[in-house]
């Protein structure tokens, strides 16, 4: 019996070292085995959401449902669909890249691609900028001699991006409740370490030739953050755009993101777009969602958000000059109708406010105590010591009566900022953030301010609950 037992080890124990010999020598083993995990963790990460409650609807989780597959968009270009979309462009001396999704989807991705383009002979991947839903598949893409290309930016981008990462997950977490809790661990999966070897500056186009097909790279900063880079067809008149133009065309743009982020110069924003016209696209691939060849349609749509981003620049300096305040402006700025865009992504009292702080920064000259370390939620306590519980009740009740659902809002949060507060006071902030959100659905159908209210009302369903 112990004869058995010990064969039995033995044969386990040899396959156990032959495969981390295969594991280890064998680079394109390591990499299936690799691709098969990173699958697997798709498939829980798509249920995950598929399954979460607070997704069904949302634009994230419309995103995770397109279904990943491989199609020729147009002669020579292949574009393989997904969160973030990875194209191929086939020439006759090797393909290039442009964009390569997210990691988690990258094993799908490459089989998808396998199935129309099993021959695939990679010579350059090009990234449109560092997030993480155009960088995810570089690990699994790249093979020795490969070049990546990137914006001059994009390793400063993807350092800060890498060293916040915890402080930015959390704030995720809040818009986008079904992400894991923390970041992934696993090497392949996690953000940075992409080291770029060909870097693009702004206003120095990087072209080359391939098998008689003519590249050209142009930095385009403002969009998505400053290291913003498309990819230029010339022959084809093609434009492969990446997040430029954000997730909807046309649509405003997200000058700077609430979710956090280093701020979006919004003038260079204006002159890549200037850029844009100039090139005269008839297709524009974007790395997101569908391509568009309409050049009527694009036309129009560039026009518009040149337009709609020009206006609020204009009034918002025009406005600051003329010293009103940051609030004033947020509520005054809107577009003529001629310019009207959705507001879906990026939101013009939002883009008020950035290009206020973009250009004066964080003090606004308002209060003496902007200038302290003690913010004004330290006396909270103190004051709702003094004031009359029901006097309170009754003027946040008057405010709503009124319609002035902020007004109320100030005076819920001096009461509910007090965590262990239950009250009425709750009651109010359920009826004043539904009606917000009402507010927002029936306008601009903003998704970071519907998420941001959903979040909100379910802190406050879990506090009525409580109570
Ligand atoms: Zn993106």
């Amino acid at each position: 019996m112990i004869k058995v037992i010990s064969y039995i080890v033995i044969l386990l124990l040899t396959a156990l070292m032959s495969f981390f010999l295969i594991f280890n020598f064998s680079p394109s083993f390591k990499k299936s085995v690799q691709l098969k995990i990173v699958n697997q963790i798709d498939n829980i990460a798509s249920s995950r959401i598929s399954n979460n409650l607070n997704a069904k609807g949302s634009v994230a989780a419309e995103f995770i449902n397109i279904p990943i597959e491989a199609r020729e968009i147009a002669p020579d270009i292949i574009q393989v669909t997904g969160v973030g979309n990875t194209h191929v462009i086939q020439t006759s001396e090797g393909d290039i890249m442009f964009d390569t999704g997210l990691s988690i989807q990258a094993a799908k991705q490459m089989s998808a691609l396998s199935e129309i383009y099993p021959e695939i002979n990679l010579s350059h991947i090009i990234l449109s900028h560092s997030h993480a839903d155009h960088t995810g598949g570089v690990k699994f893409w790249y093979e020795d001699g490969v070049k990546i290309i990137t914006h001059v930016e994009f390793e400063e981008e993807q350092r800060y991006l890498k060293e916040l990462e915890t402080y930015f997950w959390n704030r995720n977490r809040t818009l986008f409740p079904f992400m894991p809790e923390s970041p992934p661990k696993l090497d392949l999966l996690s953000t940075g370490g992409i080291k770029p070897n060909l870097l693009v500056e702004n206003d120095r186009p990087f072209k080359f030739t391939k098998g008689g097909m003519d590249f050209e790279i142009y930095a385009l900063p403002g969009a998505e953050g400053s290291d913003n880079l498309v990819l230029w067809l010339p022959q084809k008149r093609v434009l492969f755009s990446g997040d430029f133009f954000g997730p909807l065309f046309p649509q405003f743009p997200n000058i700077f993101t609430m979710r956090g982020e280093k701020i979006r110069k919004p003038f260079e924003y204006i002159k890549s777009l200037e850029k844009i016209i100039d090139l005269d696209p008839v297709m524009i691939i974007p790395s997101h969602k569908d391509p568009l060849d309409n050049t009527f349609f694009i036309n129009e749509g560039i026009r518009k958000i040149l337009g709609a981003t020009k206006h609020v620049h204009d009034e918002t300096i025009k406005g600051m000059n003329s010293g009103k305040t940051v609030e004033a402006l947020m509520r005054e700025i809107r577009l003529p109708p001629e310019l009207s865009i959705t507001q879906e992504h990026g939101k013009v009292s939002w883009a008020v406010k950035s290009i206020w702080e973009y250009y004066s920064t964080w003090f606004h000259f308002d209060r003496t105590t902007e200038l302290y370390a003690v913010p004004q939620s330290d006396i909270y306590n103190d004051l709702l010591g003094i004031i009359d519980e029901l006097k309170m009740q009754k003027l946040i009740q008057n405010y709503i009566d009124r319609g002035d659902f902020l007004k109320a809002l100030h005076l819920i949060e001096i009461v509910l900022f007090d965590r262990n507060y239950r009250g009425p006071v709750l009651n109010f902030e359920n009826f004043v953030l539904k009606e917000l959100l009402k507010q927002a659905n029936d306008t601009t159908k903003n998704s970071y301010e519907i998420y941001w209210l959903n979040y909100k009302l379910n802190n406050n369903q879990e506090r009525l609950e409580a109570q």
